[in-house]
C-alpha cells in the first residue's frame, strides 16, 4: 500500500486539473505529520468507569486540557497551514489581518474551534463557509487530536457507541466505508481520524442534518442517490484488495466549496 504522500502524488498525476489541490493537501499531510511526530507526551486517560460513563452517556471522551498543545509551538505551525491555504484558496489576496494577531490569539481561537467541534450536533456552529483562520486552526488541531485519539480509543467498546459522532473527539465523520470481511460499517472522524462502528443502514448525514463544510474531497460526480441532499460518501472495501471503489455517494455540488469570504 502506498503513502499518503505517494498517494497524493499519484492522484495528482491521474488528474492534472486537481493538481494543485492534491498538492495543498501533501502540504497539509508534511506539516501535519510533522507536528504529530513531536508529540512525545502521553495522554493522560480517565480510569475505565469514567470513560464507560461517558461513552454510555455519548459523550466523547476528549477533553481540551488533555492535548499536549504548546502554545508557540502551535502558532508556528498555524501560520504555516495558514499560508499553505491562502496559496491556494486566495494566493493574489492578503489575508494577514484576518488571522490571530499573536499567539494568545490562536491558541483562545484553538480552544473555541476544539469546543464546538465536542458540542451536541445541534448545537455546533453550523455555518457552511469557515474564516481563513478557524479553517487554519481545525488543520492545526488535527495532529494533536489523531494522537489523542489513538490512545483512548482502544480502551472503549464501539458496539456501545454507534453514534453518527466521534466517539474520541465529537467531530462529524467525512466518509464511510464496509468492512472488508463482514461487511460492518464503519465512519471516518473529519478532525481525528478515528473509525468507529455505525450502523450498517441509513445515513447519517440525514440523522444529523449535516450541512456541507468539508473541503477535503473534491468530489467531481454529480449525486447517483439522492433520497436526501447531504453528503455521505461510503467506499467498500468487500470486493476490492488495494484499491477501494466508492460505491455510493451524494454530493450536491459538482465544484469544491468556495474559498472564505
Ligand atoms: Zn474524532
Amino acid at each position: 500500500m502506498s503513502s499518503v504522500p505517494e498517494a497524493l502524488a499519484e492522484a495528482a498525476r491521474r488528474e492534472p486539473d486537481l493538481a494543485s489541490y492534491y498538492e495543498l493537501h501533501a502540504k497539509l499531510f508534511e506539516l501535519q505529520d510533522k507536528a504529530r511526530g513531536e508529540l512525545a507526551a502521553r495522554l493522560e486517560l480517565a480510569d475505565q468507569p469514567a470513560l464507560q460513563v461517558r461513552l454510555l452517556q455519548g459523550r466523547s471522551q476528549l477533553s481540551f486540557a488533555q492535548l499536549p498543545l504548546e502554545a508557540g509551538r502551535f502558532a508556528k505551525l498555524s501560520l504555516a497551514i495558514a499560508m499553505a491555504l491562502k496559496e491556494y484558496y486566495a494566493p493574489d489576496r492578503v489575508v494577514e489581518q484576518t488571522l490571530p494577531a499573536n499567539i494568545a490569539g490562536w491558541f483562545s481561537l484553538a480552544q473555541r474551534r476544539f469546543e464546538d467541534g465536542c458540542a451536541s450536533p445541534e448545537k455546533r456552529d453550523g455555518r457552511m463557509e469557515l474564516t481563513l483562520a478557524e479553517m487554519t486552526v481545525d488543520q492545526a488541531l488535527k495532529p494533536y487530536l489523531a494522537w489523542a485519539a489513538e490512545q483512548v480509543l482502544p480502551h472503549l467498546d464501539q458496539r456501545q457507541w454507534l453514534r453518527t459522532y466521534c466517539p474520541a473527539c465529537g467531530g462529524l465523520p467525512d466518509f464511510a466505508f464496509l468492512a472488508k470481511e463482514a461487511g460492518d460499517r464503519y465512519l471516518v472522524c473529519s478532525r481525528c481520524n478515528s473509525q468507529w462502528l455505525y450502523r450498517r443502514l441509513g445515513c447519517p448525514s440525514a440523522i444529523l442534518k449535516m450541512t456541507p463544510r468539508s473541503f477535503i474531497i473534491p468530489v467531481k460526480t454529480k449525486s447517483i442517490a439522492s433520497m436526501c441532499a447531504m453528503h455521505a460518501i461510503a467506499i467498500s472495501r468487500r470486493w476490492t484488495c488495494d484499491r477501494p471503489r466508492r460505491v455510493c455517494w451524494q454530493w450536491s455540488n459538482a465544484s469544491p466549496p468556495s474559498p472564505w469570504t
